[in-house]
């Protein structure tokens, strides 16, 4: 049993020391003291279905025993040397993530989080053109860092800061989206940022291939192979930031931008890489790695040898227990349920996503779309109360995002969408 400090005096400390800037969830926060898989257990011992994985972050499960056995048998060898002595732990990882990815991706760089490996892609991506313009999505978000902080286009999340030369396209989304799901119309408006915002050149063009602190937004269909012809004749290069959508969690791709059948010049990936260790990476082509050679590049714990083996023992975990299928089928019940419940409550607007990245946008009126804002605050309290943590999102935090570790079942999903109707009947 836990007989550590109680959730007020957590977040007294947490106030004190902490800085103001943090935010957390529910009225009364939780305190998470340990985790098994798909479940969290508060400091009484109560236990919660996890449907958001530390944010879209425990890929395999809290605490896979797998993948802890292999962080914990590196720790017992080796913590820390850093790349200027070799080590196997991050040769290894390197050539298992390569091998992951498709066409001319075979160079990987080892870094701590998702807005390092997107600082480093924009440094590529500038390098390597010669140019300066980045192209974003509006509703994106690709880091907190002060110069990802300009890719990202949420003003939730954006200090008024100078941001370089960063450009946000209309987003291609087809719920709210002002072209529906024609892709062709959102491209033009890419073509036209370029033609009238720019020099005629930009560096490049990241985008996340499922939104998902915009709250689990999937493109219009077709519209990143279009956008990455325009990108590329503007002598840019194409960014995909799987941070979110990477390792088999889309289910019908290990990669969230092969649903739109193309292959990127450099793929970002932080959070389900680990389990939960801080990692991420960054994967590009020899020709655009070259480019970084004019110079060294170093990152102290970027692939340090324990996070290379959790890392590698989350590519093993995936493939073994064939968890892309799983979140294949499991999603695709989830979604088929939500889609059930959505007949039966008004305040579904729109259900979402692909394999366990799942979003759930509520609405007070199904045709204005106006977002339920007050009312997705209380079940999203309510849900809690029955034991079911969900995640949120979007601009007016108006969409459930369920994106759980990807062992989660048939009869998880089964009881987060009975209770989801059950809070919305008392709604
Ligand atoms: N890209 C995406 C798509 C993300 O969701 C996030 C984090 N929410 C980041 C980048 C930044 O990652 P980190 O918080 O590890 O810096």
């Amino acid at each position: 049993p836990y007989n550590g400090p109680s959730a007020d005096q957590i977040l007294e400390k947490r106030k004190k020391f902490l800085g103001p800037s943090l935010f957390y969830y529910y009225q009364k926060p939780l305190n998470i003291v340990e985790g098994k898989m798909q479940y969290l257990y508060d400091e009484n011992g109560r236990r919660y279905l996890d449907a958001f994985a530390g944010i879209v972050t425990v890929s395999c499960g809290h605490c896979h025993p797998e993948v802890l056995n292999a962080i914990t048998e590196q720790n017992k060898l080796l913590q820390h040397a850093t790349t200027i002595y070799l080590h196997h732990a991050i040769a290894d990882f390197a050539e298992a993530l390569a091998s992951k990815m498709p066409g001319n991706l075979k160079v990987v760089y080892f870094v701590n989080s998702g807005s390092e490996a997107n600082e480093l892609a924009m440094l590529m991506a500038r390098l390597y053109s010669g140019n300066l313009g980045m192209i974003s999505l509006r509703n994106a978000y690709h880091g907190g860092s002060s110069s990802t902080i300009g890719l990202t286009a949420l003003n939730t999340w954006k200090y008024p800061i100078p941001e370089g030369e960063i450009h946000h396209v209309i987003n291609p989304d087809p719920f709210r989206g002002v072209f529906g799901s024609d892709a062709t119309r959102y491209a033009k408006d890419v073509q036209d940022h370029i033609e009238y915002g720019t020099s005629g050149k930009v560096a490049g063009f990241i985008a996340e291939t499922i939104q998902g602190v915009g709250g689990a937004v999937e493109l219009a269909p077709g519209y990143l192979k279009q956008v990455y012809d325009i990108v590329h004749k503007a002598g840019g290069v194409c960014i995909a930031d799987e941070v979110q959508t990477g390792f088999g969690r889309t289910g019908s791709h290990y990669w969230g931008f092969e649903t739109q059948g193309v292959i990127p010049d450099i793929v970002t990936m932080a959070k389900g890489i680990g389990n939960g260790l801080p990692l991420g990476a960054v994967v590009t082509t020899p020709e655009i790695a070259n480019v970084m050679a004019q110079k060294i590049q170093f990152n102290t714990f970027g692939g340090n040898p324990v996070c290379s083996a959790g890392g590698l023992a989350v590519l093993r975990v995936i493939d073994k227990e064939k968890r892309q299928a799983h979140c294949a089928d499991v999603g695709s019940h989830l979604i088929g349920r939500l889609r059930s419940l959505q007949d039966k409550h008004d305040i579904i607007g729109d259900v979402r996503g692909r394999g366990l990245m799942v979003g759930v946008e509520l609405v007070t009126d199904r045709k204005e779309k106006t977002p339920a804002k007050a009312k997705t605050a209380i079940l999203f309290e309510n849900m809690r109360e029955l034991g079911v943590l969900l995640g949120k999102g979007g601009l007016h935090g108006n969409v459930f995002r369920i994106k759980p570790p990807m062992c989660f079942t048939k009869d998880d999903a089964d009881y987060l969408v009975d209770a989801l109707d059950y809070a919305m009947s008392k709604l």
